[in-house]
């Protein structure tokens, strides 16, 4: 008897929430038909990104009607709940809102039919093919059981919906508009992205760092142009060209250590318009992928250096070296903090079973997440890959080596119940974990 005791009042101290983790389960499942008519609805009004009026709005519309304080117009087409709920600490879910220029191709009933007008004002397709609309309705799924609950926490819950995700805008704007000042500032920070290589019902996590820095780098090699039958009379930037993207590729594998991790991909070359013609240069573009600051310092540096280097070599004065133009507007890499990670594992395991949290590995793939850590108060914050493939066609992929269809597909299509359950489960476990009652 004693001992039964023990192992009961042990369960009640260690694990706050857990005695209740098939009541959250329950209460999520009740709210299921509701969540997936919102992200039918999501699904089927796309906006693209700084574009998201409408979404901003709906969003807006069902967190005040939760009961949250809502502030619209963060970076334009951003918002900011918050809810209140007594003294402790702030957590932080962050869902982005943007979708992409896709013409959907699911087949599912409720397939996008959306069109937009682009800046240039052509008509073009819309999709959610990142599953933003997902991340959507696992934040307002949160918030509905996070006010049904509010006996079981206290401090103070924000959730921000963040636009402009797939052109690295809306942390940046959110940010420099005031975000962690005229708002509380958050102690935790967590997100969630739908994992197109992960079965629905599982979440995946990485420790340290998950995604990459991501650059675009322009380099716009110079020549002295002439007739391709008197190439002494010129300097040729094709031939400069073709040296750099070669001592690029050496960068990586003899610079870098083999254990840090790092990509230097020349995506676009294009110079001349005739096969007699040596022209007078030839632009690159590329894409530097990186993890630390200081492995991104230095890709950036040697780019420049071997670049004037050919240039050099080739006989170019110093007014006519390669221009290196490393665009303003990078994604800065995803770091989970390693302790606070292990934390949010945790009550991931305890609210939807240890089996069902898997460790992934990192991608070079990027996210601008990344930047709510970034800050001088270097807040603890992870993100986690939101398992959404059906299981039985994850199941066939794997046995009949099968792919699948990625994120930005045009089949990219999220198992939506396993999926809305998981993720609202999963967030909502641990925001009431994190505003633990002293
Ligand atoms: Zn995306
Ligand atoms: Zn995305």
């Amino acid at each position: 008897m004693k001992s039964y005791l023990i192992i009961f009042l042990y369960l009640v101290i260690s694990l706050p929430f857990s005695a209740s983790a098939e009541e959250l389960k329950q209460s999520v499942q009740n709210d299921i038909p509701y969540l997936e008519k919102i992200y039918h609805h999501l699904h089927q009004t796309p906006e693209l990104s700084k574009a998201e009026f409408k979404t901003a709005k709906y969003l807006a519309k069902k967190l005040t009607e939760y009961g949250f304080e809502v502030t619209e117009g963060i970076a334009k087409t951003g918002l900011v709940a918050i809810l209140k709920n007594g003294d402790g600490p702030t957590v932080m879910l962050r869902a982005d809102t943007d979708a992409l220029p896709v013409l959907e191709n699911t087949g599912v009933s409720y397939m996008s039919t959306a069109t937009m007008i682009n800046d240039s004002g052509v008509t073009i397709p819309i999709m959610h093919a990142c599953g933003h609309d997902m991340h959507m309705t696992v934040l307002l799924g949160t918030a509905k059981q996070m006010v049904k609950y509010k006996d079981e926490w206290q401090g103070t819950l924000m959730l921000i919906a963040q636009p402009g995700e797939e052109i690295s805008y809306g942390a940046k704007q959110m940010l420099a508009e005031g975000l962690f000042e005229k708002f509380p500032l958050p102690d935790y920070n967590i997100a969630m992205h739908v994992s197109a290589d992960l079965p629905a019902g599982k979440v995946g996590y990485v420790m340290g760092y998950a995604m990459a820095n991501v650059d675009s780098v322009d380099v716009l090699v110079k020549g002295i142009g002439g007739h391709g039958a008197y190439p002494h009379k010129t300097k040729d930037p094709v031939m400069m060209a073709a040296e750099i993207i070669v001592k690029l590729q050496t960068v990586v594998s003899r610079e870098i250590s083999p254990l840090e991790s790092a990509v230097i991909t020349v995506g676009s070359i294009h110079g001349g318009t005739k096969h007699n013609i040596i022209s007078n240069g030839v632009k690159l573009q590329l894409t530097v992928r990186s993890y630390s600051d200081q492995t991104r310092n230095y890709l950036l540096k040697r780019i420049e250096e071997i670049s004037h280097g050919v240039a050099k070599t080739a006989g170019m004065s110093d007014n006519l070296l390669p221009e290196v133009i490393v665009q303003e507007e990078y994604t800065p890499s995803v770091y989970n903090q390693p302790e606070f990670t292990q934390l949010v594992i945790d009550n991931l395991g305890q609210a939807i079973g240890k089996d069902n949290v898997v460790v992934t590995l990192p991608v070079m793939a990027g996210e601008d997440f990344g930047r709510y850590g970034r800050t001088k108060e270097k807040i603890p914050s992870t993100l986690l890959w939101l398992g959404a493939v059906n299981p039985e066609k994850y199941k066939d992929a794997i046995d009949n080596d099968k792919g699948l269809p990625s994120l930005h597909s045009d089949k990219f299509a999220p198992d939506t119940i396993p999926t809305i359950l998981t993720g609202v489960t999963g967030m909502t476990a641990n925001a009431i974990n994190l505003l633990q009652k002293k």
